[in-house]
């Protein structure tokens, strides 16, 4: 796969664009997630640890290799501090050692994706067509503590299987073939997230037709999911102990409180 991947001057202006539109469009907070591109068989381009997403340079982004150690001289940041990759780097490294095919890896905390998920809501149900196309089907992994070893270990094989993870209590990672892909994947995960929520506010959905999923997944993917493990074992898209959605309510004035406040925080 040496060849297909792009070089690092152009992952780098590729991660301070995108890291840039993120945080523009509130799909993380200043300093929260973290992006990366493959660059070679063992090279990778990232973001750094704890900096503000809207004001990365690309001459900020760092080289690492497969243990995500730092390539090259080390950059400081504007405070002097030595520019370091995220502890959450093992979790795009996980990521890529799963799926070979996969050139970005994009770690963010997008906010209705988090709060639909912690009420209670279940993002694997297909309620529009749209989400099938873009993402395949969306998987809620189990909760893990962010920053240690638990989240890349307990991710792998949702990985392995799915181009969509939410983290609950903490945010989502999305796969794709190039960076500008795997931003579509968070940008329709967060999308769909809002209609859902708007859906279960309005008093909940009509479920899609019998045989209708099937149906989009045949269209959008070459098989139905379980559709990436090699040896066909695939993760569950929710956890067994997945609460059923506690969203709703049938007070009509409070619904369009609700949809007023959530559309002037957008
Ligand atoms: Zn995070």
């Amino acid at each position: 796969m040496t060849s297909a991947w792009i070089d690092e001057r152009t992952a780098r202006q590729q991660l301070a664009e995108v890291a840039r539109e993120i945080y523009g469009r509130k799909l993380s907070g200043a300093t929260d997630g973290n992006l990366s591109i493959r660059i070679g068989d063992d090279r990778f381009v990232t973001t750094p640890s704890g900096m503000h997403k809207g004001r990365l340079t690309p001459a900020d982004m760092l080289v690492v290799d497969g243990q995500g150690q730092a390539q090259g001289p080390h950059q400081r940041r504007r405070d002097g501090k030595v520019l370091k990759p995220s502890s959450e780097i093992a979790l795009h490294l996980e990521a890529y050692r799963r799926r070979p095919e996969i050139g970005a890896v994009i770690h963010a905390h997008p906010p209705m994706a988090i709060a639909y998920t912690l009420a209670g809501g279940r993002l694997s149900e297909t309620l529009v067509s749209e989400v099938v196309f873009a993402v395949g089907q969306i998987a809620t992994a189990p909760y893990t503590t962010p920053t240690t070893a638990q989240v890349p270990a307990a991710l792998g094989e949702y990985l392995a299987c799915y181009d969509c993870v939410i983290l609950p209590r903490h945010g989502s990672v999305t796969l794709g073939p190039d960076l500008d892909t795997a931003l579509a994947r968070l940008d329709a995960l967060e999308h769909t997230s809002w209609i859902y929520c708007m859906v279960k506010l309005m008093g909940g959905a009509q479920p899609i037709a019998p045989g209708e999923v099937d149906r989009l997944f045949q269209l959008a993917r070459p098989q139905p999911p379980p559709y990436r493990c090699a040896d066909n074992a695939c993760p569950p898209p929710e956890p067994a102990s997945a609460p059923a959605a506690a969203i709703g309510s049938d007070d009509a004035r409070l619904v369009a409180a609700v949809l007023q406040a959530l559309g002037a925080g957008r």
